[in-house]
């Protein structure tokens, strides 16, 4: 298996599939964060002194709030991947967001699963989280993340071409399932230091809401993210995602 790990380079990873773009190969592409058959996105650079917080499918009434108490505490800025539809419904946290520097993108209106989604609805869930957001923050919104970090050509072209660039990661662990933060810091620290080693930035996926749970507990992931920042910030710089913008093509 090849890891996106080793060739995360800026524009995605360099990964082939070679073996023929059937069924199975399509999921593979199409979900695996490593492929960059479906085109490219924005990974992290070789810049292995830099993180950046990612938080994806908020804002979440109490996770999120304590989340933007957190990093005003230690001064760390981070990137919002927001659902529109949550956005929507918690429109003062999306201010908070911005208020306290913190950068916002999109993770789609209501987090449908854009590698098995029909042209249209793709389309719609696209453009309609995105105008939910900048109806809230009066600004273009230019990043996206799909759900799932599912990719297909369609998805892609329908971000660009509304002014976003796709986004991906390459530091990732189920906190979303795990209860406890030591656990999942640990994870991520390892992810971390391996990318550090190989010369690269990591860009560090935390969940500060659930798809499924408008108010899903994400009090071990914040918790998680509070244990990184102590980790690196002597050491890292914290970074948002628009600081790699011109690695992305
Ligand atoms: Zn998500």
């Amino acid at each position: 298996m090849l890891s996106p790990l080793a060739t995360g380079v800026c524009t995605g990873l360099g990964v082939a599939a070679g073996a023929g773009l059937a069924a199975g190969g399509y999921a593979y592409a199409a979900l695996w964060p490593g492929s960059r058959l479906f085109g490219h996105a924005l990974v992290a650079p070789r810049r292995p002194g830099e993180l950046a917080l990612t938080f994806d499918d908020g804002p979440n009434p109490t996770a999120t709030s304590r989340l933007l108490d957190l990093l005003a505490r230690h001064r760390v800025q981070a990137t919002f991947f927001l659902l529109g539809s949550r956005a929507q419904a918690l429109p003062d946290l999306v201010r908070r967001m911005l208020g306290e520097g913190h950068l916002v993108g999109s993770h789609s209106w209501n987090h449908l699963n854009l590698a098995y989604t029909a042209a249209a609805p793709l389309r719609a869930e696209i453009v309609r989280g995105k105008q939910a957001i900048e109806a809230i923050t009066c600004a273009p919104v230019r990043f996206f993340r799909p759900p799932f970090g599912a990719r297909r050509p369609l998805a892609l072209r329908v971000a660009r071409d509304l002014g976003m660039t796709p986004v991906l990661w390459n530091a990732l662990t189920s906190d979303w399932k795990e209860p406890l933060a030591e656990r999942i810091a640990a994870r991520l620290q390892r992810k971390i230091d391996r990318l550090q080693r190989r010369g690269f930035a990591a860009n560090i996926v935390l969940h500060d809401g659930g798809h499924l749970d408008p108010a899903a507990n994400r009090a071990p992931s914040v918790a998680a993210a509070e244990r990184l920042i102590a980790r690196y910030a002597s050491t890292h710089s914290f970074v948002r995602l628009d600081a790699w913008e011109a690695c992305a093509s």
